[in-house]
């Protein structure tokens, strides 16, 4: 189980507790390859993150950017992270140095145009799928941007508005097994390779995407009660130093705000 452990945090982003600098108690949450416009999920998202008081890291796609650049300024404003998740969220990008550079500069360009700050750079990187790469770890470096990680995979990609309440159980039970964590939850969910079926609108399909902020509601709300606190994900980071001497950890370590 250990060398499995190791394989994960070896070539994904998900990695262990002890290696991200969360300490005990400590939650943040991620939400990936929005924004997303369709009944106004991200917009209410961010709503219910300013009603409970947390900032999150919002790992957009360049792709979903030109949907609703507004929401990515909103982001901005309301001070979550906004994190770089790549253009056109091609996992295998991640195979070609030059590829990936390419996805990340065009994303980080998106950005930069919806926040209307030609400058604007991302300290974050988390790639499609969370394969991490030979390629992707000497781009990183190069481009001056660290992983964004998580310390368990909940697969909401899978859940519909009927399931979630079952994602937000194994969350807080990932909590209380780690003490801890950064989660992830989808708020917008891309094409599945080869999936047939794919309709953003269609309520009862886990492409339909608006139930995630009542999740992310109910996930704070229940953490809260139990005594977990979330966190803003650049404390988190910055101050990361696990004991480990997993490679990953010098991604999280050197940062300074
Ligand atoms: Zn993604």
């Amino acid at each position: 189980m250990d060398s499995l452990k190791r394989l994960r945090a070896r070539w994904t982003i998900w990695q262990s507790i002890e290696d991200v600098g969360v300490q005990p108690g400590e939650l943040v949450l991620s939400f990936d390859d929005g924004p997303n416009p369709v009944d106004d999920t991200t917009a209410r998202l961010l709503d219910i993150l300013k009603q409970e008081a947390v900032k999150g890291a919002f790992c957009v796609c360049g792709k979903s950017i030109r949907d609703a650049p507004d929401l990515v300024q909103r982001m901005m404003i309301d001070g979550h992270l906004i994190v770089n998740h790549s253009y056109w969220h091609q996992p295998f990008a991640a195979f070609s140095e030059a590829a990936l550079e390419k996805e990340i500069v065009d994303c980080d360009a998106a950005i930069a145009g919806a926040v209307d700050i030609s400058s604007f750079r991302t300290q974050f990187f988390r790639p499609a799928c969370g394969w991490r790469t030979d390629s992707l770890e000497r781009a990183l470096p190069r481009l001056q941007k660290q992983l964004l990680p998580i310390t368990d995979f909940g697969f909401d990609t899978n859940i519909t508005r009927f399931t979630y309440p079952k994602w937000v159980d194994s969350t807080l039970c990932a909590a209380k097994r780690d003490h801890g964590g950064i989660f992830v939850l989808h708020d917008r969910r891309l094409r599945f390779w080869g999936e047939r079926h794919y309709d953003v609108r269609d309520r009862d399909s886990s492409a339909y995407r608006g139930w995630v902020p009542e999740a992310a509601a109910a996930l704070i709300r229940r953490c809260c009660s139990e005594g977990f606190r979330f966190v803003d994900p650049r404390s988190l980071i910055a101050r990361g130093s696990g004991k480990s001497s997993n490679a990953s950890r010098s991604d999280y370590a050197s940062l300074d705000h």
